[in-house]
């Protein structure tokens, strides 16, 4: 937004001029606009232009705007976009429902100026806060979640926690079974879909909002569990593990496919101020003693 050149782009979806108008002045003198007057050209802009945030309208005569963010989710072009319901809907129920589909903000007409424009500016500068963050080199530009170093710099914060206070540390390291055959049946770029939906299903099997999901590499991954014993860890694990098992990933031509995954856990008390290595190598350990036993399984070390 620097030096008045637009940076970021808005999606305004709207079948009443009147709407598309208002929102149009408030936005435009800070965003580049694309507008789109019903649900199918909404959904054809996103595709073709990738805007950093979307105004969606719930009732609109092709289809509803509950059903456009439901498409813009299953599109792996479209499925990051910020999308914020501009509706008549006041109700509770229909708040929710937004919500439920992924919304990140629901707004109810009529609107007021300013209020629209303070959303529109803070989901804006969270997508503009995590584009920094993913060139500052954190996160896994494929899966979206932590990167190794982002994981080791949340180690050594939480170690040093778990040192000072006396409480127990865990660590998970998943590593995808008989990958490789994966992508030899479906293709490198189908694995690809596959390791997204892995870090996902992982992501969404973890309770509390310091548990740290992270890609380690290739088709390996680790979870960080603070103030968490090896009884906790191995709860967490097989969660994940059925979680994982349960999941069915689609192809492009909609087969349906599954991955299993094998995981090694460990949880220590540290003694020192600063991570060990043994910490991560008999997580380590475990893991190559469930994939030795047959794989699709959890073993925690000492268990
Ligand atoms: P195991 O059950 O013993 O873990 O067998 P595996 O085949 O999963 O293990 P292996 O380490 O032999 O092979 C890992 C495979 O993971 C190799 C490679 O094809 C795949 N892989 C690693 N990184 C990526 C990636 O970024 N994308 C895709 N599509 N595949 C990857
Ligand atoms: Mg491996
Ligand atoms: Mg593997």
């Amino acid at each position: 937004m620097a030096d008045g050149i637009k940076e970021f782009t808005v999606l305004i979806t709207d079948d009443e001029k009147m709407n598309v108008e208002l929102l149009g002045s408030i936005l435009s003198p800070v965003y580049n606009l694309l507008i789109a007057r019903n649900g199918t050209r909404a959904l054809a802009l996103a595709q073709e232009h990738k805007p950093d945030l979307i105004l969606l309208d719930v009732l609109m005569p092709d289809m509803t705007g509950f059903e456009v963010i439901a498409k813009l989710k299953e599109s792996d072009i479209t499925n990051k976009i910020p999308v914020i319901f501009i509706t008549g809907l006041t109700s509770t129920e229909d708040e929710e429902r937004g919500f439920f589909y992924g919304a990140v903000d629901y707004i109810t007409k009529p609107f007021h100026k300013a209020i629209v424009k303070a959303r529109v500016n803070t989901h804006i500068k969270i997508v503009d806060q995590m584009r920094t963050i993913e060139r500052i080199g954190l996160i896994d530009p494929l899966t979206k979640i932590s990167n190794r170093r982002g994981f080791e710099n949340r180690l050594n914060a939480e170690w040093g926690k778990a040192f000072r206070d006396k409480t127990p540390i865990g660590i998970l390291i998943l590593d995808i079974d008989k990958f490789k055959v994966y992508n030899d049946t479906f293709g490198h770029q189908q694995g690809d879909a596959a390791l997204k939906d892995f870090a996902q299903t992982t992501a969404n099997s973890l309770l509390r909002p310091v548990d740290f999901p992270a890609r380690w590499g290739g088709e390996e991954f680790v979870v960080l569990l603070p103030e968490t014993d090896a009884i906790g860890a191995i709860e967490v694990a097989e969660r994940i593990r059925k979680n994982v098992e349960a999941s069915v990933i689609l192809t492009e031509d909609q087969t349906q496919t599954k991955i299993t995954a094998s995981i090694g856990a460990n949880s220590i008390v540290p003694q020192t101020p600063s991570p060990t290595p043994d910490f991560l190598e008999k997580a380590d350990q475990a893991l190559y003693k469930a994939k030795e036993s047959g794989r699709n399984r959890v073993v925690c070390d000492g268990a």
